[in-house]
Parts: C-alpha cells; sequence; structure tokens
C-alpha cells in the first residue's frame, strides 16, 4: 500500500509502505475512506518537535473494516468506522472512568494518511455505524475522530453550560469545532479569537456572537471590555503556545475554567499566578472515544458539521501539498481521498 511518510521539516512524500497485517489478536485492518492532516501534524512539519527516523503520518481516519483479529468481538468486515487518535480497550479503570485518551493500554495513531491502517484494540477504539453513510457526511465523521471530539473535550473541561460566556482561543480547525461545541452545550455568548477573515466567517456561521481580533493583553482588555470588567466563564484554549495559554488564563474570570486541548509547546505557568487568579485549569488529549456515539448521532442527524472545517480536498497522493498549503496558512485543514 502508499502513504505518507516524514523524512525531515518540510519533507513529506507519498510512498509505497508495508502493508498493515493483524499483530494481535486485538487488532483490526481497516481500508480508510478519508483521512486528513492535524494542525499538529505541522509541529514536526516545522521542525518544532523532533522527527528522528523516518516515519509514516497521520492520526485521523474513518474506514471500513477490512479484516479483525481473532479476539475483536462486535465488529465484522465492510462495516464503515470512526475512531480515535488515541486507542483504548474501553474496559480499563481509566477507559470506565471516561478517559479513554489515557487508556492502560492506551497507542496514539500515527500512521492513518494511509490507504489502509491497522487499528489496535480495535473493538474498544472503533466505532460501527449501522449502515455505511452517504459520502456527504465523511467530512463531518473525520473531524469526530480527533477535531471536533478535542473541541467538545475543550467546552466540557472549561464546564461550559446553558446560558455560560465561552471564548475561544485560537480559529484552528479544533478553535472552530470549540466554537461548535459552546453553541450545543449552550452557551449564549460564544466570543471567537481570531484575525483571519475566512475564519471568522466559518466561527460565525458555526456559532460565534462575537469577534476580537486583538491578541495578547490587548485580546484579554477586549474580552474584558466584552464581559462585564471580569473576564469569561469558560475559555476553550485550542493553540498550545505560551502566548495562548495566558491570553485564555487572563481571559477567565475568577471561579471560572479553562479548557485547555492545544498540545503545549514552551508553556510554563506560575504557581502564584495560577493560585491567585481562582481559575480552574483542566486539559489533556481529548477523551474522544467517550464522545464519539453522541457526535456521531449529531452529525448524523444534519445537527452539526464540523465537516465544514476542510476547506480543502486532495487526492492522499497529493499529500505533500495538503501539509504545505496548511503551514502556509491557504487551507484551515486538508481532507485527504485514497
Ligand atoms: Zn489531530
Ligand atoms: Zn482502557
Amino acid at each position: 500500500m502508499r502513504g505518507a511518510v516524514i523524512h525531515a521539516p518540510g519533507d513529506v512524500r507519498f510512498e509505497t509502505l508495508d502493508d498493515p497485517k493483524i499483530l494481535k489478536p486485538t487488532d483490526a485492518v481497516i481500508r480508510t475512506a478519508v483521512t486528513c492532516v492535524c494542525g499538529s501534524d505541522l509541529w514536526p512539519y516545522r521542525g518544532a518537535e523532533p522527527i528522528g527516523d523516518p516515519h509514516p503520518m497521520g492520526h485521523e481516519y474513518v474506514g471500513f473494516v477490512e479484516e479483525v483479529g481473532s479476539e475483536v468481538t462486535g465488529l465484522r468486515p465492510g462495516q464503515f468506522v470512526v475512531g480515535s487518535f488515541a486507542t483504548s480497550d474501553n474496559t480499563c479503570p481509566n477507559c470506565s472512568n471516561g478517559f479513554q485518551s489515557n487508556c492502560l493500554h492506551r497507542e496514539f495513531m500515527s500512521t492513518c494518511q494511509a490507504e489502509y491502517v491497522r487499528i489496535p484494540h480495535a473493538a474498544g477504539t472503533l466505532v460501527a455505524l449501522d449502515e455505511v453513510p452517504d459520502e456527504a457526511f465523511w467530512p463531518g465523521l473525520l473531524a469526530n475522530s480527533d477535531v471536533m471530539g478535542t473541541g467538545w473535550w475543550a467546552a466540557d473541561a472549561a464546564g461550559v453550560r446553558p446560558g455560560s460566556t465561552a471564548v475561544v482561543v485560537g480559529d484552528g480547525a479544533v478553535g472552530l469545532c470549540a466554537v461548535i461545541a459552546a453553541k450545543e452545550l449552550g452557551a449564549e455568548r460564544i466570543i471567537a479569537m481570531s484575525r483571519h477573515e475566512p475564519r471568522q466567517r466559518l466561527a460565525r456561521a458555526f456559532g460565534a456572537t462575537d469577534i476580537v481580533t486583538e491578541r495578547g493583553e490587548d485580546g484579554v482588555a477586549r474580552i474584558r471590555e466584552l464581559t462585564g470588567g471580569i473576564g469569561a466563564d469558560s475559555v476553550l484554549e485550542c493553540v498550545g503556545t505560551a502566548e495562548s495559554m495566558a491570553q485564555a488564563l487572563h481571559s477567565a474570570r475568577p471561579g471560572g475554567s479553562v479548557g485547555f486541548v492545544g498540545v503545549p509547546h514552551g508553556v510554563s505557568l506560575d504557581g502564584q499566578e495560577v493560585f491567585f487568579s481562582h481559575v480552574g485549569l483542566r486539559g489533556g488529549p481529548a477523551p474522544v472515544r467517550r464522545y464519539l456515539p453522541d457526535l456521531i448521532e449529531r452529525v448524523l442527524t444534519g445537527r452539526i458539521d464540523p465537516g465544514k472545517v476542510f476547506d480543502l480536498t486532495l487526492p492522499l497522493d497529493q499529500v505533500a501539498e495538503g501539509y504545505r498549503a496548511m503551514d502556509e496558512r491557504r487551507a484551515i485543514k486538508t481532507l485527504l481521498t485514497p
């Protein structure tokens, strides 16, 4: 089969790879329906994370079950499945507590920009649909495998509730999905921080009521103005830089919460500042598997359409251009079709 391999910063190639096989009786192999490039794939692509030896890329996927191991229950070849970027057995204590992305047997998916993918702990990781959905739903279902699930976690972790005010820091695919989540969870006011017009439009279409274009402390001052001088109930941090984290912390009111879902790079917090802020902090890799059944239902009923974050579709063999377009901010998110 063929798939994407990163060799060095800026160097992603489409290559022939070994066909994935069932290695453990709990594995499945799926044929990729659609996959995509993630904002987090840009960290190594931009040289902000070490790459080491050349290796496959990709962790977001929907597909058709091709083959299942002897211990896999509840899945059969031909089914359309959605899974998380983190695998989970869905039975251990952490899974039972709803934190499947901290499963005691977790593996992070990393080979999904390819024609076929091996899925560890398939029975716990994958959610099979009753029937093959219309292709129009595939982008939305694909978004559920990471960015929509992560946006939901940001809103959940930040305690968004009906009538509350939410601020979303970050206008990438996760930030835009976080706007959807805040709306679905009943936020009355949703302030999106974005300076890019196409992204502002999408944020408004997803439910943002206000747009703040200022950044850093100017952005914080603007949020204070909009929230009676005290800050927002919930802040959804969807970037992961020192600047975005500071912006998020300073935008929350005393007693409010920050949900941080951007993988932190170069972020360190001052204990005294956090202590005196009275702001709650919760983050981490999203427990996407917990949300999947609900999010799949919301997509299939047309209640939400997170697939709109894909503004570029390319054949999988042009994956390198998919990375370039996102790196140069010509695309919010690239959908790849095998
Ligand atoms: Zn991702
Ligand atoms: Zn588990």
